[in-house]
């Protein structure tokens, strides 16, 4: 078998080692059995003309693809030669001789030419191996130094290759050649966005787009959990046909378990400081009521002061308990037939009187009902406007307006405050999310409200969106599902 790899030009690519004793040897054996067969078993030492020029051509072609123009070269020279020594050794003379060596230097020139071309083919398809094999060792050393873990897999799935962090972040070997797909190889037990029904990979590979930021839990060994953020892709040739998908895998489990100490931190915290809150607001309710008549005009304002800023702390207290609600699922929702012009135009009364210094203009496409909680509308259209008037310096307009759009109701609420830079536009609505430019630590905040109110209106299956340029002001969208009798 080795024997037979050994004379296979085909298995011999790449190998650059070319022989030059190998074709030598072989053509001089088959010299040596043409001239014992004339002389030997025909007895007829002309009888080797065509067979001398096939068995040559055959020699010639195998050896340039198998050693390289060397090998073609040197079977080529001992076939010239060997054709010599037939005209010397035959004696031919006069035309016989003259179209001897003729036909000798023609082909001398043919079988040159045919080594060369077929050995530079080969030498070239060698290089062409190489240099891909090269580009192979580049790429897997850059992978095994990558500080995330990598899965390729071919167009089918099958798992092809593994970088080490792959197997340290998923804490098992990764079995190479096993097919992905709704059978996992580590014990999942939980993902997002979806349940875990389907491998990333296999995934990406049936969609033919990239997945990212999957979030799963796995569990590793002694029952230890690791959160895992993975995205994948499927990887194109030139013709956009799918030829291999690959997966990068990050080990989030520090982040997500000080992430989960913070939610239960601001759990802990906010349900600590409602209470005594509630009671200080209620003393100093008695309080009001009782000096109401016997204080001065000083104490009756450093009163107000006192409570204003307390009813400032409890909605503090109450957004951090609403996040707090949101982040465990147990924000509850009690939903009503509500017409939304009416609870905008209630809401703007109220704060018209707390903003002081601003005009709220609200126009209305007319009476629209949507279904909805009263008290979470309230709280987002609050946390807009007063947002509109806390983030615009100069005196001015605030502009509110409802349209109808299609099947739902649009609320719009415009300022010409500060705006907000391009960069901050999508991640205001994150957790605690405040924009960090230098003007804005000066005005007071948490981040929270319009997490909230995202959330809010995510669970009315509303969208909230902000258009804006810094310096200029910002309008902050949200639209809600109009209540028809269809949605009844
Ligand atoms: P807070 O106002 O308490 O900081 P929010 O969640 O309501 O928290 O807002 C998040 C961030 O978005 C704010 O810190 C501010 O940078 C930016 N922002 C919100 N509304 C506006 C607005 N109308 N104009 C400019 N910036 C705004």
């Amino acid at each position: 078998m080795k024997f037979l790899l050994y004379l296979n030009p085909i298995a011999r690519l790449g190998t650059k080692q070319y022989s030059v004793v190998f074709p030598a040897t072989v053509t001089l054996i088959c010299i040596a059995l043409l001239e014992i067969w004339a002389y030997g078993v025909v007895r007829d030492p002309n009888a080797v003309g065509l067979l001398a020029i096939a068995i040559f051509v055959i020699l010639i072609i195998y050896f340039s693809f198998r050693d390289g123009i060397r090998g073609g070269l040197t079977t080529a020279a001992l076939t010239i030669i060997y054709y010599f020594y037939i005209i010397y050794s035959r004696r031919y003379t006069g035309e016989q001789l003259t179209s001897g060596v003729i036909t000798t230097l023609i082909l001398g020139f043919v079988y040159f030419s045919l080594s060369g071309i077929i050995g530079w083919l080969r030498q070239t398809i060698d290089s062409l191996i190489e240099r891909e094999a090269n580009e192979k060792r580049r790429f897997l050393a850059i992978m095994q130094q990558l500080p995330v873990g990598v899965i390729v897999t071919d167009n089918k799935g099958t798992i092809e290759f593994a970088n080490k962090n792959a197997e340290v972040i998923l804490g098992t070997k990764i079995p190479l050649g096993f097919t992905v797909g709704n059978k996992f190889f580590v014990k999942v037990l939980e993902s997002k966005p979806s349940p875990p029904s389907q491998s990333i990979l296999a995934k990406t590979l049936s969609l033919g787009k990239p997945i990212t930021h999957e979030e799963f839990v796995i569990e590793k060994r002694y029952g230890k959990k690791a959160y895992i953020e993975a995205n994948a892709s499927p990887i194109r040739n030139s013709r956009g046909e799918i030829i291999a998908a690959a997966e990068i895998l990050s080990d989030v489990t520090p982040q997500k378990e000080l992430e989960l100490r913070k939610d239960d931190f601001i759990n802990m915290a906010s349900h600590e400081l409602k209470t005594p809150l509630t009671s200080m607001k209620l003393y100093l309710t008695v309080l009001k009521k009782q000096l109401a008549n016997h204080t001065e005009a000083k104490s009756q304002k450093i009163l107000a002061s006192i409570i204003y800023q307390t009813d400032r702390l409890q909605d503090l207290v109450s957004d951090l308990l609403d996040v707090s609600r949101l982040e465990t699922g147990k924000l509850s929702f009690t939903k009503e037939l509500l017409p939304i012009d009416t609870l905008i135009k209630d809401t703007i009364e109220e704060l018209q009187s707390s903003i002081d210094g601003k005009t709220i203009n609200f126009t209305s496409s007319g009476s629209l009902q949507v279904h909805a909680d009263k008290f979470r509308l309230y709280q987002v259209l609050t946390n807009l406007i007063t947002n509109a008037a806390k983030y615009s310096p100069n005196k001015g307009t605030i502009i509110v307006q409802l349209k109808k759009q299609k099947d739902a109701a649009v609320v719009s609420v415009q300022d010409f405050g500060i705006g907000i830079a391009k960069e901050d536009q999508k991640k205001i609505f994150d957790r605690l999310y405040q924009a960090s430019s230098a003007t804005v630590k000066t005005y007071p905040g948490l981040g929270m409200g319009l997490y909230i109110s995202r959330e809010i209106i995510k669970r009315h299956k509303g969208r909230i969106w902000v258009e804006s340029s810094l310096g200029k002001g910002s309008t902050f969208y949200f639209s809600l599902p109009l209540h028809t009798k269809q949605s009844q």
